[in-house]
């Protein structure tokens, strides 16, 4: 009975790649897995080898390089691995288990101490052969800009001026849906709504640190660093607000049904002493205590509030995604407004200039001194950043897309063009 075999040894591996992606984004088992487990030694081994070496890495070791030479063992092996997949696989092959083929060769390396501190080799570079698939968010990081796309993968991009210097998958049950990303640190903190969790990436090197889960639709977040370390706040589409990690500090200022994933879209921004929050389903802006989170304020500004950015001086700019930009005081009361065209959703600063993007197909510069509204056409801008040197960073999603970052007067800098992987 071959064939039982056959189909068996694919279960099996089936199992042991979900374990891997579980351990290592530190998510819990599913049912299905632990009545496998429960009856499959082989598998259960598995597991408790992942469980070694994912505690051993998670030790607090210096960084350190593994010897050349090791390191050039393994990524020919891991080269070969990939090779005989595509020809052999084809099943495999439109899925490409990068961190699959990996876990083997770290296991047989663990043995070698200190290789351990070498997490890189968890979430293997691509170099200059990663493509940015289906970009939806950008983060100004340490140095460079971390891109996270919506594709099946849910892959991560570094990019060190326009050029891709690191590139992971970071799994999921779900293809991605990536809906904001904030820097800590050097940490970048990602919202994917569609597997219900917030990602803390690593960017020297490029690697997935922490998952939390945030279930309900992760759309917004804001960090903040002080005295005691760093703390990041999310927003849910169906109306939580909480503190990352700290499950005992979160409230919830609206309750809501589900909506589609394109639809989860909010924000949240600490300025002042207060959190701001935005619920666009109401039109509602919340202004949160930061320490209890309770509700110390609550404005009807119409429409669907959906982003919000700081301003010098203590005000803060709202996007209405019908179609508004809105700056408000510290009360969160509208102070001024601008029309805007289309249905944007994403903002981004600097200074007097300020850029909303809409998926439609548009990209606005608002100058919020003189109020001129300058329009211009892009096929699927899904996110933009605002940069320390006065330019913005747009993720450009869909086929064609990529990123762009432009000058304060629109002007492209440069473009770094996507692809499928
Ligand atoms: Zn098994």
């Amino acid at each position: 009975m071959a064939g039982m075999n056959e189909n068996d040894a694919q279960h099996c591996e089936m199992v042991q790649q979900q374990l891997e992606e579980r351990v290592g984004l530190g998510q819990s088992l599913t049912p299905e897995l632990r009545a496998h487990l429960a009856g499959c030694p082989g598998c259960h081994a598995h597991l408790t080898l992942l469980r070694e070496l994912e505690a051993a890495l998670l030790e607090d070791v210096p960084p350190m390089q593994p010897p050349a030479h090791l390191k050039t063992q393994v990524l020919s092996a891991a080269r070969q691995t990939r090779i005989q997949t595509q020809t052999v696989a084809p099943a495999a092959q439109a899925r490409p288990h990068a961190a699959r083929r990996w876990w083997p060769l770290m296991l047989g390396a663990a043995a070698v101490s200190g290789l351990l501190a070498f997490g890189a080799l968890l979430t293997p570079s691509r170099g200059t052969a990663a493509a940015l698939p289906d970009p939806a968010v950008v983060v100004a990081a340490a140095g460079g800009l971390l891109v996270a796309s919506n594709d099946g993968g849910g892959t991560l991009n570094l990019l060190r001026g326009d050029q891709v210097t690191a590139s992971l998958r970071s799994g999921g049950a779900q293809p991605a849906w990536f809906t904001q990303g904030v820097r800590l640190g050097d940490r970048v903190y990602l919202a994917d709504a569609a597997n219900d969790r917030v990602l803390e990436v690593g960017t020297g090197p490029l690697r997935v640190v922490r998952s939390y889960p945030v279930p309900d639709g992760v759309a917004g977040l804001t960090a903040s660093s002080d005295a005691d370390g760093g703390r990041v706040y999310f927003k849910t589409v169906r109306g939580s607000v909480g503190r990352l990690g700290d499950p005992q500090h979160q409230i919830t200022v609206a309750r809501e049904d589900g909506m589609p994933l394109a639809d989860v879209m909010d924000g949240v921004l600490l300025s002042g002493g207060r959190l701001f929050v935005t619920h666009h389903l109401t039109g509602e802006i919340c202004l949160l205590d930061p320490e209890t989170l309770n509700v110390v304020g609550r404005v009807v500004v119409g429409g669907a509030p959906v982003d919000l950015a700081p301003e010098a001086g203590g005000t803060v700019l709202a996007l209405d995604a019908a179609g508004r930009l809105l700056r408000l005081n510290a009360g969160g009361e509208v102070i001024r407004s601008w029309p805007l065209p289309g249905h944007p959703d994403k903002l981004g600063v600097n200074g007097s200039v300020a850029l909303v993007t809409d998926r439609a197909g548009q990209l606005t510069r608002i100058d919020l001194v003189s109020g001129e509204i300058q329009p211009m056409p892009l096929t699927h801008p899904m996110d933009v950043v605002a940069l320390s040197d006065g330019t913005f960073a747009v993720a450009e999603g869909g086929g064609g897309g990529g990123v762009r970052v432009l000058d304060e007067t629109l002007k492209t800098s440069w473009k770094r063009q996507g692809g499928k992987r």
